[in-house]
């Protein structure tokens, strides 16, 4: 869940038509205050979670046998930790390209597009500095002083947060993948929205099949509602899950893989050199995360720390596997439960 500061500024958007983001926003805002409150899902029947797979071919990928790995693991995990006897499928497998277009209708089909349009803060964007500075000063007055030091170090305010934060995703964007070529760079600025959280937003609140969409990219940038965490890791979200009218969770779920699977300079340094089975572990232990969310509607904990409901503090995925994997008790039922994604 996010609170997104809410920018009063007229686009002009790809198709030249322009866009009244104020009126958009408050359009949007009142479609999700509409949407009934979240419920727990119940474990005594059994469920079914379907996968969509979108797969960006210069990034490292899972197999499909590693892929049905995972799902087997969720759901045993899923029994065990959560009670919920969970079938998880792959209903299909997609080019990430392929996938985007097919669903590009979701960015320009309001108010569900507003995400799209109004949550990312461009790498282009030659404001950028100023705007990330803008999002991350309300966290100042949603934690205390000691919860930001634990995870952003000794920043003295946003302006340097916002600096600290450029340095790490300008290095992130700059890494080369599996064709030699930087992840983003001006060459592939249309690339942008594969890595973009709006984006995803506006993907999961229109999807109509799948409860979940795991991806071998990134969920990776700047953007208005950054919670602390993903401000600590420049931008790095591993997965989130957005309100879905239509779906019986009553939301869907992304989860990127990118910085699970990255063996590139920035990722061993920040996240450790991890073996492939650590990785796949780590991937397990993050989706179960997300399932705290989807099935059970828990808010994001900052204080549990050996609770699987606390988010990885930074990119040391697998350091946080061993701190929370053998936790008799995650104390989902202390933690608030969500009104809203
Ligand atoms: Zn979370």
């Amino acid at each position: 869940m996010r609170l997104i500061l809410c920018a009063v500024v007229v686009a002009t958007v790809f198709c030249s038509k322009r866009i009244d983001l104020k009126k958009e926003g408050e359009r949007y805002d009142a479609y999700v205050a509409a949407l009934p409150e979240l419920r727990p899902v119940p474990n005594y029947l059994p469920l079914t979670l379907s996968v969509l797979y979108a797969e960006a071919d210069n990034l490292p990928t899972l197999t499909a046998d590693e892929r049905t790995r995972l799902y087997r693991n969720l759901e045993a995990k899923a029994a065990l930790i959560y009670g919920y006897r969970l079938q998880v499928r792959e209903i299909k497998a997609r080019k990430l390209p392929e996938f985007f277009t097919a669903v590009k209708s979701r960015f320009r089909e309001f108010p569900l597009a507003y995400p799209s349009y109004a949550f990312p803060i461009s790498f282009f964007d030659g404001d950028r500095e100023k705007r990330i500075a803008e999002a991350l000063s309300p966290l100042w007055k949603k934690h205390d002083a000691a919860t930001i030091r634990m995870y952003l170090g000794d920043v003295t305010d946003a302006q340097a947060a916002a600096r600290e934060f450029l340095a790490k995703l300008s290095r992130i964007y700059a890494e080369n993948d599996l064709q030699g070529k930087p992840l983003l760079a001006s060459g592939n600025k249309d690339d942008e929205m594969y890595f973009s959280y709006g984006h995803w937003s506006s993907v999961l609140q229109a999807e109509k099949n799948a409860d979940f969409i795991l991806t071998n990219t990134g969920i990776i940038g700047a953007d208005t509602g950054m919670p602390l965490y993903v401000a600590a890791r420049g931008g790095v979200t591993s997965g989130f899950i957005e309100n879905n009218a239509a779906s019986p969770y009553q939301g869907v779920g992304v989860i990127g893989l990118y910085p699970f699977l990255a063996e590139t300079p920035y990722f061993n340094e920040k996240r450790g050199a991890l073996s492939r089975e650590e990785k796949l572990e780590s991937i397990l232990w993050l989706w179960l995360h997300e399932l705290g969310h989807l099935l059970l509607k828990r808010d994001e904990n900052y204080t549990f720390i050996e609770s699987l409901h606390r988010a990885p503090p930074d990119l040391k995925y697998f350091e946080w596997v061993k701190t929370i994997r053998y936790t008799f008790n995650h104390r989902t039922f202390e933690i608030p439960q969500m009104k809203k994604f």
